[in-house]
């Protein structure tokens, strides 16, 4: 079955990605409200209540503000750990799933993978999800780069990298010093620079990979910033690019699908609007 990934909203004012093969969709985190979610899925013809988990990375508001009504409404349950879960208030009475760090849960036909992260929350996680054929990895909100989300991102066929800032307009921008240390610190963000790092290994290691640079910065970071930090150090180290996006902010953006037969060849397809959807 082909896996199909929209970004439906990336960034700090709101996480939500949608995740699905023929017969399963998921989301990783619903980060906005409830009636830009709906109306994100329906434009790709996914109702909300054909939804069999909503993936949750960690307890900030830009990452759940949409997830209980969701699964309140729909009956759809919260995935996460049981540090995690705890911190979302209101969560009573909505159906949840725990599932720890390092265990795999089957979710409809998809395997869930959580792995840990680097960040200032109870116990945040990425995510790498995979079908038979493919492995969508979403790696956002680490202030690090640990041994182990190399090991994840190498294994993905989409990665979805968080590129949060640049650090010199993180640096020189308008923010107070305390919240420029948290952003800048090892349980923060991680900034263009140590994402193209990532990206680097991986391009020289040889590995055919879609990349999606995500949760951005209003602020401190733009779409042409982090996307031209990333093929610069590409093309002045290895001579080579890669085939990169940018998730937007506040909008549906990105659509990536594996292409029917692709895997067995090691191609994919790819393309960077909604256009499919259904
Ligand atoms: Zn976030
Ligand atoms: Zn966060």
């Amino acid at each position: 079955m082909a896996l199909v990934v929209n970004s439906l909203a990336s960034g700090s004012s709101g996480n939500c990605i949608l995740v699905r093969d023929d017969n399963t969709a998921l989301l990783i985190d619903a980060g906005i409200g409830i009636r830009r979610i709906v109306a994100a899925l329906g434009d790709v013809g996914v109702d909300p209540a054909d939804l069999s988990g909503i993936l949750i990375t960690h307890e900030h508001s830009d990452h759940i503000a949409g997830a209980v009504r969701i699964a309140r409404r729909y009956r759809v349950p919260l995935v996460g750990n049981a540090l995690t879960l705890q911190r979302i208030s209101d969560a009573e009475n909505v159906p949840t799933r725990v599932l720890d760090v390092d265990e795999e849960m089957t979710v409809g036909e998809l395997l869930v993978r959580p792995f840990p992260v680097s960040h200032d929350a109870a116990q945040p996680v990425g995510y790498a999800i995979s079908s038979n054929s493919a492995t969508v990895v979403s790696a956002t909100d680490t202030g690090i780069l640990t041994p182990r989300i190399r090991d994840e991102a190498a294994a993905a066929d989409l990665l979805i990298l968080e590129s949060n800032h640049d650090e010199e307009m993180l640096l020189k921008g308008p923010y107070p010093w305390y919240l420029k240390k948290r952003i800048a610190g090892e349980r923060g963000h991680i900034s263009n620079d140590t994402a193209s790092g990532l990206l680097l290994d991986l391009a020289d290691s040889g590995k055919l990979i879609s990349v999606w640079l995500a949760h951005l910065s209003k602020t401190n970071n733009s779409p042409k910033m982090a996307l031209t930090t990333a093929q610069y150090l590409l093309w002045s180290c290895l001579g080579t690019t890669m085939d990169i996006d940018v998730a937007l902010r506040d909008v549906p953006s990105l659509c990536w699908r594996q292409a029917d037969h692709a895997a067995q060849l090691g191609l994919f397809t790819h393309e960077s609007k909604l256009s499919c959807g259904v």
